[in-house]
């Protein structure tokens, strides 16, 4: 799942970075208001993690010029600004959630993930696909009640997968999803990763569609 985060504090920016990372999510890091527009018009993000006060302008009026445009990419304001008036301000302009700095990382990031369930439309916090359970805040899977190792990135990958299970992923779309910038991504990482889930999870779990991508094995 790969997240935005704009924010001007180098010190905070970091510990957010790091403390997802572990969560296992992809934090790519802009410092400068005017440098997200482009980025959110160029990226596929799945969240963005929204500081107020920026340089080269208020982070409130980048989140109501991104709805203006139709943007539907939730958002989630962090910012020291913890009066009752400025949590309704950033709720009415746009923002799908609001956590007031300081705060603590496994809030923020079961916060993220409870965006990213309302995202897709799914009731429970826990994937689930012929057999096959993913459990994003425990970062743990199950096929028919046997754990199954998996790592980082595979992990990353089938949740990709299982958060849209009747749509076929170009390796182009997974890539993107699944690297942030300047991240080494070796030209069959995807391959490799797929490879790995099927060696682990059976050959038909997932299935190639020729020429076009990968999708899981539809519920027959
Ligand atoms: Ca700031």
């Amino acid at each position: 799942m790969r997240l935005l985060l704009l924010e001007d504090d180098r010190m905070i920016g970091e510990a957010i970075r790091a403390g997802l990372k572990r969560e296992g999510f992809t934090v790519d890091w802009v410092q400068d208001a005017r440098a997200a527009a482009p980025v959110l018009r160029s990226e596929p993000f799945e969240l963005l993690l929204l500081d107020l006060g920026l340089p080269g302008g208020d982070g409130l009026e980048l989140l109501k010029s991104l709805r203006e445009r139709g943007e539907s990419l939730p958002v989630l304001i962090i910012t020291a600004r913890d009066a009752v008036s400025d949590r309704v301000a950033g709720l009415d302009a746009g923002a799908d959630d609001y956590l007031v700095k300081p705060f603590d990382l496994d809030e923020l990031a079961a916060r993220i993930r409870a965006l990213l369930r309302r995202k897709s439309g799914r009731p429970s916090p826990v994937l689930e696909h012929q057999g096959v359970m993913l459990d994003p805040a425990a970062h743990r899977v199950t096929q028919r009640g046997t754990e199954v190792a998996l790592s980082p990135r595979e992990f990353a990958l089938l949740q990709l997968l299982m958060e849209r299970p009747g749509v076929i992923l170009s390796r182009a779309q997974l890539e993107e999803r699944l690297y942030g910038w300047g991240e080494e991504v070796e030209s069959n990482a995807v391959e490799v990763h797929i490879h790995g889930l099927r060696r682990k999870l059976g050959g038909q779990f997932i299935l190639t569609v020729r020429g076009v991508g990968y999708r899981l094995r539809p519920v027959t």
